[in-house]
């Protein structure tokens, strides 16, 4: 290797070292030593030995800040397509991380950009790719910086096509990711080549001018400075012409000779901190005349790559017009290096900070989603994703699903073993129907559990992908379905004679419909299938029929008492609590909201059913709403609730509805409201009506605390003079 380049490479080292003491240089050197020796005989198109390349590359990454294995990386990131230094190879001597990096970057300079559809497949990948691990992105630009940077010794067509790919991929890309000396520099260097004649225009332009410009910048940063001096204002300012691209953007947007645009000059002041930002801004439009219109806070609303500052425009010496810029340094960081600025100035890159900054990069996605105007984001809303959609598993994994796609395909996606034991699921953070449809961005975590009796066969109607359909299928398939249904049926019809319960199952329907909801089957078979296989105990069943039994016996004795007042099972004891007062089976912390029609209270038996969006809505069992149809496509829905026993003590109140019927009389709705004052309940509606024939009925909305305070309410009102019947309403009033 000629000695020059080893000049170059001890340079690197030195600098890295100087940046971060703890940095690995001797691994560094390694990478270098590697890298030569691959590329050893191979040139650039200029005829220099390739190796100045990837050295290259290597000092943008070090000037990016980022830490040793992506310096090593850079170093080897064309080994694995260019020469015999393969994967294997640099996983052994290297490390995975580093292999996984220079892997990363391979893939993405696979496709090649010629027509719309590949430099899409591009980005995608791109994407992919930065969601597991920005660092690959950031080594690509970095490349692609490079050789941007020596496009002039590529053939004509090259340079343009390359050209192009750089101002439509990579300097979106780094825009995006907030790092603006890589995107000017990047479309400064792509736009000399696609207009080279526009690009002479603007450089000869500010050269005719240089003189002026510079005079009429060093004036303005005295005059500022020495009054931030005087107010006691520590600052550095620094004053620049703005970059080619972005002059040539405004010329033909606005239509106008350089000399006509506005802001050529931009001066930049950096302060300590954000109070001083606003105090600067205050005499600098002492100093100079605001164009009213130009002031934009970027500090308190950032733009959506996370960049700071203030912005504003002011009338200097001669009329020239010229943009301020006032940020902290922490900010300035922010500005410069954009993503890479978590690595520059935080050095280490645990688990946590590398979280954060994916937690930050998918944010900044989400919020490009409403972003107007901007040509990239169109190109993701309307291609990019057109076909597909990106979930997060709540780990951070990226999961790419085609449009449609609902929790149970995901599910299965991630592995059969998964979607047979779905329970449930969470979009961001939110219990979600299983058949909600996915969206970019969403995080999903699916619910497991290991009772679970298995998918239900609905779910092949809801799932979109194949793959989910036939792992379905064949889950069915494998449970020997028909010889389960045998075994569990007799095992059940043993149990249930040992327990004296055969004749109180199988003689009330009801009794077979509460256990089948209970557990989620859609028919008999089901359950003795689950039983047959093992997803569900015996004991459990038999204990779900004894309680139901009972209660049937219960009720019945209650018809013959006539007057009885009902005796609620008790409710499957659960040691969790819960802020809405009711656990949902499966499901802790969910959207809970009381249904309207039948207004459940604490000590009602009730039942969850999962909207669509809104939660879960709670249901009395006995509402007639609640209608669990074993053939109903909204089966799956209907979840178990109990009330949390903490409410008692908490003595929250729940509102619910009682309809009253009375004989005609003249002062029954006040007795009736004096009696409800004086059981101290609070009325939140109270009507009367009269029906034809001599008869009313009186609706009250009352709150309590349960059912026990309620029967003692009903009780009093029946007494009351003029009553006929009171009974809970079971039905939308509105209706
Ligand atoms: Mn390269």
């Amino acid at each position: 290797m000629s000695s020059p380049m080893k000049t170059k490479i001890d340079f690197l080292i030195e600098r890295v070292q100087k940046q971060n003491p703890s940095a690995n240089v001797k691994k560094i050197r390694a990478a270098y030593e590697c890298a030569a020796a691959a590329h050893e005989g191979q040139k650039r198109r200029n005829g220099e030995p390739y190796i100045i390349h990837p050295v290259a590359v290597a000092e943008i990454i070090v000037e990016m800040g980022l830490d040793t294995d992506s310096i090593c990386a850079g170093l080897l990131h064309d080994c694995i397509e260019d020469t015999e230094f393969g994967y294997r190879e640099i996983e052994n001597k290297f490390g995975t991380s580093v292999a996984e990096l220079v892997d990363g970057v391979t893939r993405l300079g696979m496709l090649r950009y010629s027509k719309e559809q590949e430099q899409m497949e591009d980005l995608r990948k791109m994407f992919m790719a930065m969601a597991k691990d920005i660092r690959v992105i950031l080594i690509k630009l970095a490349d692609r910086l490079h050789n941007a940077r020596t496009f002039q010794f590529l053939p004509e067509r090259k340079q343009r096509d390359k050209a192009l790919e750089t101002m439509e991929i990579y300097a979106p890309i780094a825009h995006r990711l907030g790092m603006s000396r890589i995107k000017w520099e990047l479309e400064d260097l792509c736009l000399r080549i696609l207009d080279p004649i526009g690009y002479q225009e603007i450089v000869d332009g500010l050269q005719k001018q240089s003189d002026r410009y510079e005079e009429f910048l060093d004036h303005i940063k005295e005059r500022i400075s020495s009054k931030l001096n005087e107010a006691g204002i520590g600052h550095s300012i620094s004053a620049r012409v703005k970059h080619i691209y972005s002059i040539y953007r405004k010329m033909y947007a606005q239509h106008k000779t350089i000399n006509e645009i506005y802001d050529i000059c931009a001066v930049r002041v950096i302060v300590d901190s954000v109070a001083d930002c606003y105090n600067v801004l205050g005499y600098v439009h002492d100093l100079y005349k605001p164009i009213p219109g130009r002031f934009k806070d970027y500090i308190s609303t950032p733009k959506p790559n996370g960049y700071q500052s203030l912005h504003t425009t002011v009338i200097g010496r001669d009329g020239i017009p010229f943009e301020i810029q006032i940020r902290t340094e922490e900010m300035h960081k922010m500005a410069e290096y954009g993503v890479a600025a978590h690595w520059k100035y935080k050095q280490g890159l645990d688990k946590a900070s590398n979280e954060q900054a994916f937690s930050w990069i998918r944010q900044l996605l989400e919020a490009q989603q409403d972003t107007e105007a901007e040509d990239f984001i169109k190109a993701i809303k309307v291609d990019l994703f057109a076909d597909e959609v990106f979930v997060f598993t709540p780990k951070g994994d990226v999961v790419n699903m085609p449009a449609g796609a609902t929790p149970i395909d995901l599910a299965y996606a991630i592995h059969s073993a998964v979607g047979n034991r779905m329970t449930g699921a969470k979009v961001n953070g939110r219990i979600a129907p299983i058949d909600s449809i996915l969206k970019n961005g969403d995080i999903v975590e699916i619910l497991t559990s290991k009772e679970t009796h298995g998918p239900s066969r609905d779910w092949i109607k809801i799932v979109r992908t194949t793959e989910a359909r036939n792992k379905i299928k064949q889950w069915f398939k494998k449970e020997c379905r028909e010889e389960n249904i045998v075994k569990g049926h007799e095992d059940l019809d043993r149990e249930l004679r040992a327990n004296l319960l055969y004749n109180g199952f199988y003689e009330n329907d009801e009794v077979i419909q509460n256990t089948l909801n209970k557990f989620s089957f859609a028919n008999i078979d089901e359950m003795y299938a689950a039983l047959g296989y093992g997803g569900i105990t015996l004991t459990k069943v038999i204990n779900k029929v004894k309680d139901e039994v009972g209660r049937m016996r219960r009720a019945a004795e209650r018809v013959e008492k006539a007057e009885q007042l009902i005796t609620q099972p008790q409710p499957v004891k659960k040691v969790r609590h819960s802020q809405s007062g009711v656990i949902v089976e499966g499901i802790d912390n969910c959207l809970v909201k009381f249904a309207r029609c039948c207004t459940p209270i604490p000590g009602d038996d009730i039942v969850g059913f999962i909207t669509r969006g809104y939660g879960v809505s709670i249901h009395r069992r006995d509402c007639v709403n609640v209608r669990i149809n074993e053939d109903d496509k909204d089966r799956s829905r209907w979840v178990d609730c109990w009330w949390d026993e903490d409410l008692l003590e908490r003595k929250c109140t729940f509102s619910t509805g009682l309809q009253i019927s009375t004989r005609s009389r003249i002062g029954i709705l006040s007795d009736i409201a004096v009696l409800l004052a004086q059981s101290k309940v609070n009325v939140r509606d109270m009507n009367a009506r009269d029906l034809d024939d001599g008869y009313g009925v009186i609706n009250v909305v009352i709150d309590v605390t349960g059912v026990k305070q309620l029967q003692h309410i009903m009780n009093r009102i029946k007494t009351t003079k003029g009553v006929v019947g009171v009974t809970r309403v079971t039905s939308d009033p509105h209706s």
